[in-house]
């Protein structure tokens, strides 16, 4: 992955704490923030703190960040007192799926029924 790319990256922007994003959790693994077009009245968005292009790019070597993305997940859940109601956590890879962000994050949303069914 080249510096350039880094330095274009929005979520690495945020990561680094480059833009007035309200963090909501950070580590020494991943970073939590509110999405900035958010579809429910929760939508978080949680991401390795390292640039991975998407679950494309995970190596064995990722695998602390990705668990703690999930315990991250479950934290949020408590802060937003959402554990009983419920919440999705989506993870979009690739055209199909339509990710438009290049960095791996994962979906917080929660606060509404969520009619779609995976
Ligand atoms: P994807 O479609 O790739 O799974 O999701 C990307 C998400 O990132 C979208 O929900 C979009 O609203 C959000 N997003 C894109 N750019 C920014 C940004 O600069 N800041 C924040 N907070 N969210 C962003
Ligand atoms: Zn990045």
């Amino acid at each position: 992955m080249t510096d350039v790319w880094m330095e274009a990256c929005p979520f690495c922007r945020i990561v680094r704490g480059q833009t007035d994003t309200r963090i909501l959790y950070q580590d020494d693994l991943v970073t939590a923030f509110p999405d900035i077009r958010p579809i429910a009245p929760l939508h978080f968005l949680i991401v390795p703190n390292v640039h991975l292009e998407s679950v494309n790019a995970v190596e064995a070597g990722h695998e602390a960040a990705l668990g703690r993305m999930f315990t991250v997940a479950r934290r949020l859940a408590e802060t937003y007192h959402v554990t009983q109601s419920g919440y999705r956590l989506i993870v979009n890879t690739g055209p199909h799926a339509g990710q438009s962000v290049f960095h791996l994050h994962m979906h917080f949303i929660a606060g509404r029924h969520m009619p779609f069914r995976a």
